[in-house]
């Protein structure tokens, strides 16, 4: 027989998922968006002042120049549908080594896009778009990413002030220090802005976002796509001698529950069982919603103390009831397998003993905990 390490039960079930930050899975959603964005708006304002040249505008532009940049916006639509294409995984997942490489590529366009547009169309306020060019980079929420293109933009806009002064348009003569003063703090504050607004996105954002990756939405409890890494922790810890257990809770006659009366009531129940649960056991023990209505508990104790565990989180469901639009109290019932880690044991070995004990309680008249099967 194989013995399969603890960790690897899970790991090959919920392979997709496992190891991924919020990060990865908020980038997976939005990674199309960020890679098209810039180029889309960047080929848009391409058509556009092409447009506005044939209607006879832009005079000062010359045809070359115009030409240069149409092409580079080609070059940079051709660039990010490829990135479109090879930037996912076959189950839509970010590519970390790509996305590297993307990250830089979108990074270095943007910086040769914006002196392209500079230089080659001469308008007379274009320092003021500096922010819109660093924005694009926002939604990857990379530090690193946003400040060197911030820094790269920054310092692209002082030196187009000296090698061609009307971008800045400041009136020559000795006016000149306010208006010097209103484009800079502008600038300093706008990038202040982004690179906060990515900071923040990063820590907060991806941290919420971070909860609801791991944490059930109906009953609060933890995930059953998050087990693993409590389970391999704990099974690290058994091998230092701390014993660990596990529970598999099923509520009785659930179906019975929702069929009487109705789905959203059966939702409460659910939400009661969980919140009984996690209020009966240790904050070093962890409570995972594992299926519909089984609910899966990592404790770390031996045997005995699971089983006394057990048993009273099961008097405490019995005891209350869920009460029903004031017509009824409802009562509700849960059945219980517990196993302990027995050094060899793998994750899987553990789950099927919890889940044999458990059904075999269930055909034993439920509404209890059975710890070994008589
Ligand atoms: P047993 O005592 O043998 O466990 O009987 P049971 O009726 O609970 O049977 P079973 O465990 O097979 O049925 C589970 C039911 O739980 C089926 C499904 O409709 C319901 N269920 C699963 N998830 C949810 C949920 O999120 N909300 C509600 N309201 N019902 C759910
Ligand atoms: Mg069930
Ligand atoms: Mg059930």
């Amino acid at each position: 027989m194989v013995i399969k390490q603890a960790s690897e039960y899970v790991q090959d079930e919920y392979e997709p998922m496992v190891g991924l930050s919020a990060l990865d899975v908020f980038l997976a959603r939005v990674y199309r968006f960020v890679v098209l964005a810039p180029t889309t708006v960047a080929a848009t304002s391409a058509v556009a002042y092409t447009i506005t040249k044939l209607l006879g505008y832009y005079k000062a532009v010359s045809w070359v120049s115009l030409g240069i940049f149409d092409l580079t916006n080609i070059l940079y639509f051709i660039l990010a549908l490829h990135f479109y294409h090879t930037g996912l995984r076959g189950d839509s997942l970010v590519k970390q080594k790509k996305l590297k490489s993307h990250k830089i590529a979108v990074g270095i366009s943007i910086l040769i896009q914006f002196n392209f547009t500079i230089y080659l169309i001469p308008y007379g306020e274009w320092w003021a778009f500096a922010p819109f060019f660093i924005f694009f980079t926002v939604f990857f929420f990379d530090m690193f990413l946003t400040m060197w293109v911030t820094l790269g933009v920054l310092a692209s806009v002082f030196l187009s002030w000296f090698i061609s002064p009307e971008i800045m348009r400041v009136p020559p003569g000795p006016d000149q220090v306010p208006f010097f003063l209103i484009r800079i703090s502008y600038l300093i504050f706008s990038a202040g802005l982004l690179l906060s607004l990515t900071h923040l996105g990063s820590k907060y954002l991806i941290e919420e976002l971070e909860k609801y990756a791991n944490y059930d939405t109906l009953t609060h409890l933890l995930n059953r796509k998050s087990m693993d890494g409590y389970l391999r922790e704990a099974s690290r810890q058994a091998q230092k001698g701390y014993p660990f257990c596990i529970i598999m809770a099923d509520i009785d006659d659930f179906k019975h529950v929702n069929d009487t009366y109705g789905h959203d009531f059966g939702d409460e129940v659910l939400k009661y069982v969980a919140h009984t649960i996690l209020t009966g056991v240790k904050k070093t023990d962890y409570v995972f919603r594992w299926g519909g209505e089984e609910i899966c508990i990592l404790l770390k104790a031996n045997i005995e103390q699971a089983e006394a565990a057990a048993e009273r989180i099961r008097k405490d469901i019995a005891r209350d009831s869920v009460n029903y639009k004031n017509e009824a109290q409802v009562s509700v019932t849960v059945t219980m397998g517990v196993c302990e880690y027995v050094n060899g044991m793998t994750i899987k070995d553990m789950m099927e003993d919890a889940d044999a004990k458990l059904y075999w309680g269930k055909r034993n008249g439920k509404n209890q905990v059975v710890v070994r099967k008589e």
